[in-house]
């Protein structure tokens, strides 16, 4: 605890020395924003000079200079994955490094049962929450009715694991081969086990915990340099994403493209606040502004999972999740934790059913809630992942799978988006299990500014 601190009141005062140069700079969150929006707009501008696909070529003196060889195939493509990079090699060092820490200031390791407890019951009371609001609006907008649409489009699922397997591969073999793979369920497991072996192993433990301490501390230090590079990797990400994505493509698949995002914005902006007042007492307002930085990550990755180290410092550093929680809680819920693509799936649910004019029972409204809750537990947080526990949700209630076919194509935005509200129901779990253990900062919570320059390089400097 006394080491927490010390590293709290390190990166604070820190954030003092530089919070009066640093208000007439731009901020962080700004300069990701505008990255965001500029990247959009340079991707559709992109793609109204090349259209479907096409490449513009304009003859220089010596040679012809192609625009998508240098912007989309080039200069975009490097930022964007190296952006994408940078982000994913933190999350295994990061995850593994402040679970440690968190289960060894926890002292008392009795208290895991009852965190973990907490974390995984909210996990599946605010995803069986999303998943039937979204089947009861899609039943009552019908967005599959009347569609006609050609069904020779096939896809193909990969088989989606049992409940059984994903239990047995929660535990490694060999926790290398687990890091190595980005395994999160497993690496969590060995991270909890060695930090548990730690905190009861008396002096060579103490030692053993000041050095995961101080690693913290450089990692967290890492990802705050790393988030420099933010602003121009949303911006390589959104603009070579836009260079395809068009609003044609939508076709007849925009109102089904429009209740999910409707229950998507519903549910981060109804459900969330109110769960959260409830259950804390605590301003939701607050809690959203401060999700903007880690939901601008979501979006632009598509990735709980590669979001996780913006997830874990907007909890530790702007909300006052203390670690013990946060570095539990955050990479636990990017792995099981989907209330996005749960909602995606219901309301696809019934889109499917409509198109192919199948009626549903109120059991099978049923099973699809109990088999999206579970199936979201073992899916990883990456992009796309939620088409294929789709696959298995249809399955379960008899609906063509190919039916897939037909959403696919505006699965990308509807990712990003859902991934965002992923995130943002990890942050509240977070927050909520840490009021309720009392590991949490009011003080943090309140201060507007708190976490604000964390990532400058200034204040790195200034160190
Ligand atoms: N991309 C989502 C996530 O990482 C999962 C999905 O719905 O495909 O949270």
């Amino acid at each position: 605890m006394a080491i927490e601190k010390n590293q709290n009141s390190e990166i604070n005062k820190s954030n003092l020395t530089t919070n009066k140069d640093s208000i007439k700079k731009l901020s962080l969150t700004s300069k990701i924003v505008i990255g965001m929006v500029t990247g959009i707009l340079f991707g559709t501008f992109l793609q109204w000079l090349m259209p479907n696909g096409s490449d513009k070529i304009i003859p220089l003196y010596l040679f012809d200079f192609s625009i998508r060889g240098f912007f989309v195939d080039g200069i975009l493509e490097i930022i964007g994955q190296v952006f994408m990079a940078s982000l994913r090699m933190l999350v295994v060092p990061l995850v593994f490094v402040s679970l440690v820490c968190g289960v060894c200031s926890l002292k008392d390791t009795s208290k895991l049962g009852r965190i973990g407890g907490k974390a995984v019951g909210l996990y599946l009371i605010t995803t069986s929450i999303a998943i039937s609001i979204a089947m009861t609006i899609a039943l009552i907008v019908a967005p599959g009715e009347g569609v006609n649409m050609a069904t020779d489009a096939t896809f193909t699922s990969k088989e989606a694991p049992s409940l059984a397997q994903v239990i047995i591969q929660m535990f490694p073999t060999n926790p290398f081969e687990a890091f190595a793979q980005g395994n999160m369920l497993q690496t969590i497991v060995f991270a909890l086990l060695f930090g548990i072996a730690i905190a009861l192993s008396g002096k060579a433990g103490e030692r053993i915990t000041a050095f995961f301490e101080d690693m913290n501390v450089v990692i967290m230090r890492l990802v705050s340099i790393l988030m420099n590079i933010a602003p121009y990797g949303v911006f390589a990400l959104l603009a070579s994403l836009f260079t395809t994505v068009s609003l044609a493509t939508f076709g007849n698949l925009i109102e089904y493209f429009l209740v999910v995002f409707f229950v998507l914005i519903l549910h981060a902006f109804v459900t969330y606040p109110v769960l959260l007042k409830a259950l804390t007492g605590l301003n939701p307002i607050i809690f959203l502004k401060k999700m903007r930085d880690a939901t601008i990550f979501a979006f632009s990755t598509a990735s709980s999972n590669a979001t996780i180290p913006v997830t874990l410092e907007t909890a530790t550093q702007k909300m006052g999740v203390k670690n013990s929680i946060a570095s539990f809680t955050v990479p636990l819920g990017a792995t099981i934790n989907m209330d996005g693509t749960a909602i995606m799936q219901g309301v696809a649910t019934v889109f499917i059913a409509q198109v192919f004019s199948q009626d549903l029972t109120l059991a099978d409204y049923l099973t699809v809630v109990l088999t999206a809750t579970l199936a979201s537990i073992g899916t990883a947080g990456v992009p796309g992942v939620g088409l294929i526990m789709l696959a298995m949700v249809l399955q379960q209630v008899g609906l063509p799978v190919e039916g897939i076919a037909l959403i696919i194509g505006v699965d990308r935005l509807l990712d990003m988006t859902r991934t965002a509200v992923n995130v943002t129901g990890d942050s509240m779990v977070s927050l909520i299990v840490a009021k309720s253990e009392e590991q949490f900062d009011m003080e943090m919570y309140l201060d507007e500014d708190a976490g604000h320059d964390i990532e400058s390089i200034d204040k790195l400097k200034n160190n």
